[in-house]
């Protein structure tokens, strides 16, 4: 029985995680669940799992979701604050942590889970691109198992040989060439670029092949999403980047692939639901069911492939560049954060959140690498700061 919590319950990847977790209350027990907004969903989610703890934002948020539990009659303990989230990532009890906050904000419960030596899930690839290194050596010096989520992640960690997923020196020794990370394009696949400059965050939010949060679905639609992804590749399987390719597949049915030196090309196929790679990840190395109907092939027909427009699509560049430094990461991760954040308000154009950008990593982007949390979250807090000023300029 594994003992879970999950961080951002809420979400979608919380709410796909507690789908499958469902399918099997004889293999996994919820511990504890966070969630920032959507209150009544958590109230709801902690009647249904009756997990130990519920992790809120604060004090007023902690006494309403106590008020509901109570009507409902169930046990949860509500916790608040700063150190909650933490609390449950690394409590003794807990043996596999999902990392499914977005954005900067899960990154030290995440780190924490690390350093106790955790399970984790991982979803949140913010945490892991702006603070680098320092995450990946917390895991591997305290014996924390980072399994991806991101369903490219997940397909390459599937199709790598078994050797190199416990280690990633093993790439080279194992025959592997390449990583081909595919992209879906985004809901602007086909637009012109004055479309895009006139895009409305519904637009943006309206994806494809993916139901997901607003905050990927944009990172999506700007393909910034594929360039957070080419660094977590990066860091998750030791590659260096101009070994990491991508390619856009429409349909979202090839997840990713693994290119070997004899000319062979694994790949993981599945529907387009996150379910299939929690599940991989929830019951690694065996396998469990997930809910997700099979493929059908002949009903899929076809599989088309296209390289990326880097004109339209400049993140895709910045990415790459963000990586030449240390630093580099963390400072694309903080501007983008700010500039998607103020294109959902509507006070910025969508094609200015590449703009906003590329001018903070050409002001912060030569910084070397943050060398512990401290040092990552002052040069988080510089790229936001640059990039708020930036803002101010775009939006007067
Ligand atoms: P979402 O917006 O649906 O959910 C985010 C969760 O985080 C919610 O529970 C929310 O309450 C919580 N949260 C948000 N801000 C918070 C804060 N400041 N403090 C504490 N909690 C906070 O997002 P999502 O689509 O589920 O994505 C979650 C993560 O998984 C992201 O990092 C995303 O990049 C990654 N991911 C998502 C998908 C997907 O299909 N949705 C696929 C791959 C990777
Ligand atoms: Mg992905």
């Amino acid at each position: 029985m594994q003992s879970l919590t999950v961080l951002g319950a809420t979400g979608s990847i919380g709410g796909s995680t507690l789908d499958v977790v469902a399918r099997h209350p004889d293999r996994y027990r919820v511990f504890a669940l966070s969630g920032r907004e959507r209150l009544d969903r958590l109230a709801e989610l902690c009647a249904r799992f009756a997990p130990r703890f519920a992790a809120v934002h604060d004090e007023k948020a902690a006494d309403r979701l106590r008020a509901d539990l109570r009507a409902a009659g169930c046990a949860t303990e509500v916790l608040h604050g700063a150190g909650a989230l933490t609390e449950i990532a690394a409590h003794d009890e807990v043996d596999t942590v999902m990392a499914a906050i977005v954005g900067a904000a899960g990154l030290e419960p995440t780190l924490a889970a690390a350093r106790r030596g955790k399970r984790i899930l991982l979803a949140n690839k913010e945490a892991l691109v702006m603070a680098g290194p320092v995450f990946v050596a917390a895991a591997r010096d305290n014996g924390a198992t980072l399994l991806p989520i991101d369903s490219e992640h997940n397909a390459v960690f599937q199709c790598l040989p078994p050797a190199t997923q416990a280690d990633a020196r093993m790439l080279d020794a194992g025959g592997v060439r390449r990583i081909l990370l595919t992209a879906s394009g985004g809901p602007f696949r086909r637009a012109t670029l004055e479309q895009m400059r006139a895009a409305t965050p519904e637009q943006a939010c309206a994806h494809p092949n993916w139901e997901m949060g607003r905050k990927i679905s944009v990172d999506s639609a700007t393909m910034m999403n594929k360039g957070l992804e080419l660094i977590e590749a990066r860091l998750l399987f030791g590659v260096p980047p101009e070994r990491i390719e991508i390619v856009v597949h429409p349909q979202s049915v090839i997840h990713s692939l693994v290119e070997y030196l004899d000319g062979s090309m694994l790949a993981q196929l599945g529907n387009p639901d996150m379910r299939t790679p929690i599940a991989h990840a929830l019951a690694y190395p065996e396998r469990i069911a997930s809910g997700v109907a099979p493929l059908d092939l002949a009903a899929i027909a076809r599989l088309d492939f296209e390289a990326p427009d880097t004109q339209r699509f400049p993140c895709l560049a910045l990415a790459r560049d963000a990586l030449a430094s240390g630093g580099g990461p963390c400072v694309l991760n903080a501007a983008n954060e700010i500039a998607v954040d103020a294109f959902l308000q509507r006070r910025i154009a969508f094609t200015e959140i590449a703009r906003v950008v590329a001018r903070v990593l050409d002001t912060l982007g030569a910084t070397p690498a943050p060398v512990d949390l401290g040092a990552v979250l002052a040069l988080d807090a510089r790229a936001r700061a640059l990039a708020r000023e930036c803002l101010s300029r775009t939006v007067a």
